[in-house]
């Protein structure tokens, strides 16, 4: 059974903004004059996210709940719900607000008018995040588009509107937890962009911390781009060089009968190399890590739970592969 929309709102600890979640998205949706679906993704919250929105579910039909065993990650639990969702049309939002769920019924519109798969929300102002968010994402774009290539939408982050169509080809692919943002440009859709925007969390705090933020800059480098194993060919090729440069001195020195003294230097350029060394097989560490989680194929998330589906287990998604990656 399909439905007209799926909107799937990934929510890890989301409590605060549980409410005026429902007030602001409510709304929209109804006035769409389409049926829909909410697919919100409890991504094993421990606050009261999923009783609140169990209560709000007997007042909204169209919310529905998918819960996940454990906290899986952001892309993780979008994952489910795309996997879930029903809609001839998918919509991933942050339940934050910090994405205006009002753009949604203009993403649709283009959508239809232009015959277009893919819909990205552009952020064109995001004078409302702190400095060091935004110098760290522009930091992280300009570095996807340099390693994967100009085909990278700038500031188009997890919201966008998504056909039936792309969805499938996404739930396809055996991919772990991809990051979205960087392969749904890559399947080449016909694609447009509404932009917007960016607010303030409505409630909350973020729930990317440093520490996930430079997870997902290495998980979208390392998912996309084998350059980095490239910085290995590099410096083996600095190394050489530096050595001829030093033999050539060395003979010079020895023609015009001196000798270098150099216990300092020689430990300086054992030591260097060593670390180097250790940090390209580190590099190439990295990689092997993510050949063995993909054969291992461990699923990225369980769900323990969905409101449409009393027994949802047995509709397990057996592509999924490997434990999260976003963590
Ligand atoms: N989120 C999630 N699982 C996590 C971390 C985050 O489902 O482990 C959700 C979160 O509830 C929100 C969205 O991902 O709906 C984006 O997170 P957040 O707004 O905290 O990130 P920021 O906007 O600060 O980058
Ligand atoms: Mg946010």
């Amino acid at each position: 059974m399909t439905t007209g929309l799926s909107v799937v709102v990934p929510m890890y600890n989301e409590e605060a903004v549980v409410p005026t979640l429902v007030a602001r998205l409510r709304p929209v949706l109804d006035g769409l004059g389409i049926p829909y679906e909410v697919v919100a993704v409890d991504d094993g919250s421990t606050d009261r996210t999923a009783e609140l929105l169990g209560v709000q579910r007997r007042s909204w039909p169209e919310l529905r709940l998918i819960g996940l065993r454990r906290n899986s990650g952001h892309q993780a639990a979008l994952t489910a719900g795309l996997h879930r969702s029903r809609g001839d049309w998918v919509v991933t939002i942050d339940a934050d607000l910090q994405d205006p769920p009002e753009t949604i019924p203009e993403m649709l519109a283009l959508a239809r008018d232009r015959g277009l798969d893919v819909v990205y929300g552009v952020r064109s102002d995001r004078s409302t995040d702190t400095p060091f968010k935004r110098y760290t994402a522009g930091a992280y774009y300009r570095m996807m588009r340099r390693l994967i290539g100009g085909d990278v939408p700038s500031q188009a982050g997890d919201f966008r509107l998504l056909s039936r169509e792309t969805v499938d080809v996404l739930r396809a692919l055996p991919e772990r937890t991809p990051v979205y943002r960087l392969l749904v440009p890559a399947l080449g859709f016909a694609s447009g962009s509404v932009s917007y925007v960016r607010e303030q969390r409505a409630a909350g705090d973020t729930k990317y911390p440093l520490r996930r933020m430079v997870a997902l800059a290495w998980d979208s480098a390392a998912d996309f781009s084998a350059a980095p194993l490239r910085i290995a060919t590099w410096l083996g090729a600095l190394a050489f060089l530096a050595c001829l440069a030093l033999m050539v001195f060395g003979i010079v020195v020895w023609a015009n009968g001196t000798v270098i003294p150099g216990w300092t230097s020689l430990f300086l350029a054992v030591l260097l190399l060593a670390a180097v060394q250790l940090i390209c097989l580190g590099l190439l560490g990295e990689y092997v890590a993510r050949i063995y989680r993909t054969v291992q194929s461990r699923p990225a998330f369980h769900i323990a739970a969905d409101s449409l589906d009393p027994e949802p287990g047995l509709a397990e998604i057996p592509q999924q592969r490997s434990a999260a990656s976003v963590r």
